[in-house]
């Protein structure tokens, strides 16, 4: 039988408990995943864990859920973050949720000097991410920070996270050969051997479009707990590039 649906709820949970569903959440149930009173559903709320619980009662809009045990325990993803430019609606969302199921912890939008998509809006972010963690199996929601301009996110930036900035001129395909910057696969695995330990905690910056302006590359490039890497010798979309860098840091030091 399929396991049963899963939904993030923003109470506690264990043994017992009783939860009264809001309208928008009932909807969903009883609508969307036309459940019944009797059936089972599964619970997470980024802190618990995992619970099975079921549906005790039901009306228009709203229903009661009685949770019975607990079926995994809390488990957080890897210390990921990733640093994107808004790109067109469409390929933002894509990001979003394509961040959430690769497990990044937290979700940073920056405005670029070369960003012209429009911000998505906060609350349309957290309905992707959360549905994409229901839909994923993860037991939290990445943390999705409002829009920020890369300048400042820089200003404040914590030494001890490694950020891998991805730098669609490092493979120095054209005259500039100085720019030439090791593929990240590469430059995680000589960390990996080096000093595991910087990996804990780290970043992946993805520009925009138009890709960065000189004048970023070169304010990066500078920054200490900044590597420029590239991802091979293609120019890749920013929601593809998002999506490989990601995978590619999951398999060598994340939790693939
Ligand atoms: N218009 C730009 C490309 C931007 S691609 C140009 O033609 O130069 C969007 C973003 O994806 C880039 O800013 C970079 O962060 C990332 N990206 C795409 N391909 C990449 C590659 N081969 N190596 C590193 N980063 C890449």
């Amino acid at each position: 039988m399929k396991a049963p649906p899963r939904l993030f709820v923003e109470d506690a949970l264990c043994a017992d408990q009783k939860l009264i569903l809001d309208r928008e959440a009932s909807h969903y149930v009883q609508n969307v995943m036309r459940r019944r009173v009797g059936d089972a559903l599964r619970l997470f709320n980024g802190r618990d864990g995992e619970w099975l619980a079921h549906i005790e009662s039901a009306e228009r809009k709203t229903a009661q859920l009685r949770v019975t045990s607990q079926s995994r325990p809390m488990v957080g993803v890897p210390d990921l973050f990733l640093l994107f430019a808004p790109v067109k609606k469409a390929r933002s969302e894509f990001i979003i949720e394509k961040a959430t199921e690769l497990g990044a912890r937290t979700v940073q939008p920056v405005i670029t000097m070369r960003t012209i998509a429009k911000p998505l809006r906060d609350e349309r972010m957290a309905l992707i991410s959360r549905e994409a963690a229901e839909q994923t199996e993860r037991l939290d929601l990445p943390t999705i920070l409002p829009h920020a301009p890369l300048e400042n996110v820089l200003k404040d930036w914590d030494e001890n996270r490694l950020l891998f900035f991805c730098d669609e001129e490092g493979a120095g395909a054209g005259e500039n050969k100085e720019s030439q910057v090791s593929p990240l696969r590469q430059c995680l695995q000589d960390l990996k051997r080096e000093a595991p330990d910087v990996l804990a905690k780290s970043a992946i910056l993805i520009g925009p479009e138009g890709g960065f302006a000189p004048q970023e590359r070169d304010a990066l490039r500078q920054l200490r707990g900044v590597r420029a890497v590239t991802l091979g010798p293609r120019i890749l979309r920013a929601d593809t590039a998002a999506v490989a860098a990601m995978s590619v840091w999951q398999s060598v030091c994340g939790d693939w």
